[in-house]
């Protein structure tokens, strides 16, 4: 028996780490990773061979981990054949086609098999899986392992999918009809904030049975059947729905913004950087000569993707706002374009003046440089927290997913920045960017600064999110004996 044999109590909590197969979930969760091996922790990161192979090849990466001995990947695969594309909205509903017949399985397997036993490592005795992966319950409660769930969106994300059942109750949901500004009552703690366009964009279906509806409402809902939640946000920004939350799930460790404990908790390195993708560093020479505060930085994350014709609007915005600007265009960023061909000839003249663009940022790096003045984003959530890390204030323009409901709190709630959701006008784009720069930049600046704050204060020494991390290891402790 474990609890009897003294080695085994003295050795540390080995704790199996299982993200979703994607840029924004690996990214946090491999910084929990971190600061578990930091607790002197075993951990065993399980990914997908394909997120594995890209993460192989970011030196900076496999660099940081080779400082933790008692860390290391483990792969699975998601069952999606090599040459599909992992960038758009069909990677998910693939996804999640594979969870079930492929994933499952080889994940139950894993438990079955001796892959899990290393010679120097107690046997695996807790799970932390994303919030998405509901059969890891099926798996953790059949082999009698303690599971806590890891949820990658924002709190106000969360509990809206949570709150499906009500909107369907209420009627808010299938969306009948086209006005997307019809008030949303039936989430408690939104009622004055939210409208339909805010609900996440999963909920804009006409037809509940909806794969990805189907799968994000049920998903969600079993989150009371891990024994906590761990949450990447903090007190001070969502503590009004973190009551909420806590009604059904009452252990919500909230320990964000998880990429800026590193430096405070003494990392090996100070760059935290997990990036799936090459980033081009010379992008900070470039920003090393710009004026303070001068250049908006622009970035639609790893996975949306946007037409030719709105990278066209975006442009011509960007541009005739006259400000500089550091862009992110992903080579797989244009759904109808295709490679270096959907830059148009025009943004490569206006790059010259006053532009940068690349393929893939450092963006965390980016954020904190003094010379970004603004942010346009699609408002995912490790994007939103990075920027609110920083103190850039945003322009939001949400594609899929949470985004929607993380643009509306940072308009509507945070006065972070505005939102520009379901809107992709040049005059628009122009306006907002000067709005953002020069017109009310001060008010924006003030409240980014005031939160960013705020953010610094939770995980400082005795914060709460500081708190909740030593509480979330002392747990795992327990849980491990
Ligand atoms: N990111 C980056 N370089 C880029 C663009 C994005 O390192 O050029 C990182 C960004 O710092 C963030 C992540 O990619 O941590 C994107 O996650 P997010 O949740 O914002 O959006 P997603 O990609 O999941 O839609």
């Amino acid at each position: 028996m474990e609890m009897d044999d003294p080695v085994q109590t003295l050795t540390p909590p080995h704790v199996l780490i299982f993200p979703l197969p994607a840029q924004g979930h690996v990214n946090s969760m491999l910084k929990l990773a971190e600061l578990l091996c930091l607790s002197d922790f075993h951990v065993t990161f399980l990914v997908s061979d394909h997120i594995h192979n890209r993460l192989l090849r970011q030196t900076n990466v496999h660099k940081r981990f080779e400082h933790y001995p008692q860390f290391r990947f483990e792969t699975i695969s998601d069952g999606i054949p090599t040459e599909s594309s992992r960038s758009g909205t069909d990677f998910l509903t693939e996804l999640i086609d594979s969870l079930r017949t492929v994933i499952k399985p080889l994940f139950r397997e894993l438990f079955c098999s001796n892959r899990l036993s290393y010679e120097s490592t107690r046997p695996v005795t807790c799970i932390i899986a994303d919030g998405v992966l509901s059969f890891t319950i099926d798996v953790a409660e059949e082999m009698g392992i303690p599971i806590v769930y890891f949820r990658t969106i924002s709190a106000c994300a969360f509990w809206a999918y949570f709150c499906i059942p009500q909107l369907i109750e209420s009627g808010d949901l299938p969306f009948k009809g086209i006005d997307l500004d019809v008030p949303i009552q039936s989430i408690p703690g939104m009622e004055d904030v939210l409208r339909r366009r805010d609900l996440p964009a999963n909920c804009r279906v006409s037809d509940l049975s909806n794969k990805k509806f189907q799968f994000l409402s049920t998903e969600t809902r079993q989150t009371p059947r891990a024994r906590a939640l761990i949450l990447n946000t903090f007190e001070d920004l969502e503590g009004p729905i973190l009551s909420h939350i806590r009604i059904h799930m009452p252990n919500v460790y909230t320990i964000g913004p998880l990429h800026a404990h590193n430096k405070p908790r003494k990392a090996v390195t100070s760059a935290s950087s997990n990036s799936l993708l090459e980033e081009d560093h010379n992008c900070m020479m470039w920003l090393d000569a710009q004026p303070s505060q001068s250049v908006i930085y622009i970035s639609f994350g790893s996975l949306a993707m946007i037409t030719r014709t709105q990278l066209m609007e975006f442009w011509h915005g960007v541009v005739k706002s006259g400000k500089r600007f550091l862009w992110v265009i992903r080579p797989d960023l244009v759904s109808d374009g295709g490679g270096v061909g959907q830059i148009p000839i025009e943004l490569l003249e206006a790059k010259m003046e006053r532009g940068y663009v690349v393929e893939w940022a450092p963006q965390e790096e980016v954020l904190d440089h003094q010379a970004i003045g603004g942010f346009l984003t699609h408002s995912g959530w490790n994007s939103t927290l990075e920027s609110i890390v920083a103190g850039v204030p945003m322009i939001c323009w949400p594609c899929i997913a949470d985004q929607q409901m993380n643009s509306r709190y940072v308009g509507e709630v945070w006065k972070l920045g505005m939102d520009m959701k379901d809107t992709c006008d040049r005059d628009i784009v122009e306006k907002m960017v000067k709005d953002l720069m020069d017109v009310k930049k001060s008010e924006l600046v003030q409240s980014a600064n005031r939160m960013a704050e705020l953010a610094g204060k939770a995980i400082g020494k005795c914060g709460s999110s500081y708190c909740n991390l030593d509480r979330l290891i002392e747990d795992i402790k327990l849980m491990s004996v």
